[in-house]
């Protein structure tokens, strides 16, 4: 399983806003954005921009590409994969491919308050916290669809850190597309979310025109 093991604030700075990749420290003056928002490497400052001062459609096209890649935390192949699965289904490719991102099991813990960012619901699924429809599952990737159950496992509860999760999670919101129960740290997938209940941040027209040239 591939992933990303650069340092994590800089791919805010890429992009030139907070990605939240980094759970708690993202709201605390820590935080590399608030320090230095600017793009890193020696022309950061001076950006990446044409000769004409413009974007280009395809940099705006690239950009908004790694954005979901990085808020996600999804390499390139598996990212293009996932488009590919989407142009295959019947509906928006853009919408589709959002949901495919979001119904990933990692997301899903993530959404559910079960972890403070995307990387440590990965962190927590692959040491085999969680059962997916009764059954242990380690594969962060796996995608979750209508119906799924999610529940912590018997022997993961005991845990200091799922202990004290209901309090913690309690604090965070869930999406309407999913149905949260704290006292037995269980979760259903309801529906796919519309495109309201995903980040309005994303732009997956562009994401669909990068990929389409
Ligand atoms: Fe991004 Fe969070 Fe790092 Fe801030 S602390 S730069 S929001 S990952």
């Amino acid at each position: 399983m591939a992933k990303y093991l650069g340092p994590v604030c800089r791919l805010c700075r890429r992009e030139g806003e907070k990605l939240y990749l980094k759970g708690e420290r993202c709201f605390t003056p820590k935080c590399a954005f608030e320090r230095r928002g600017y793009p890193p490497g020696v022309h950061g400052r001076s950006g990446t921009r044409t000769a004409t001062g413009r974007e280009s459609d395809y940099l705006r096209q690239l950009r908004a590409k790694q954005k979901a890649r990085r808020v996600y935390g999804i390499l390139e192949r598996q990212f293009r994969r996932y488009y590919e699965e989407a142009l295959k289904r019947r509906g928006l490719t853009g919408l589709i491919l959002l949901q495919i991102l979001e119904s990933r099991l990692d997301n899903v813990v993530y959404r559910l308050g079960f972890a403070s960012s995307r990387a440590q619901a990965r962190l927590l699924v692959t040491h085999g916290h969680f059962l997916v429809n009764g059954r242990r599952t380690d594969v962060p990737s796996m995608l979750l669809k209508e119906g799924d159950v999610l529940t912590v496992r018997e022997g993961s509860r005991k845990l200091p850190y799922f202990k004290e999760l209901p309090e913690l999670a309690a604090k965070r919101s869930v999406p309407a597309w999913l149905q949260r129960d704290l006292n037995t740290l269980s979760a259903t997938v309801l529906r796919m979310p519309e495109r309201a209940e995903i980040d309005g941040n994303l732009n997956e027209q562009l994401i669909v025109e990068y990929y389409s040239r």
